[in-house]
């Protein structure tokens, strides 16, 4: 998972540069009222990138011989309940939590 966070900001940041921004990937942006839904908004090629990208957790344990069910269905949920939860535009997840626990901030995406 963590080359797949690396390679995802560097990919979404290239995706913020102006050519790619105003030519594809506004499309994701341009929600007037952000939902869980908006996480999953993107032009075809973004679906095809990130179906690459997220794979890599699954196929690195599945030729290291580590895969399980629970592994690949437990990584898909968590990453897919995350992605909506950073776009859910409320905080789920109160503050003090964050403030009792630093690290929780490197495992949970909220809209903050
Ligand atoms: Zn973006």
């Amino acid at each position: 998972m963590g080359p797949v966070e690396f390679l995802y900001y560097w990919f979404h940041r290239a995706l913020h540069h102006h050519f790619l921004y105003s030519r594809y990937h506004s499309h994701h942006h341009a929600s007037i009222v952000v939902e869980p839904i908006t996480s999953v908004i993107h032009p075809f090629a973004e679906h095809v990138a990130y179906s690459l990208l997220f794979s890599i957790p699954m196929l690195a344990t599945a030729f290291t011989g580590t895969a399980s069910v629970l592994s690949i269905f437990g990584y898909i949920a968590y990453i897919d309940f995350m992605n909506n939860l950073g776009h859910c535009n409320f905080e789920l997840v109160p503050q003090w939590l964050f403030r009792a626990f630093p690290p929780l901030k490197y495992l949970m995406y909220t809209p903050s």
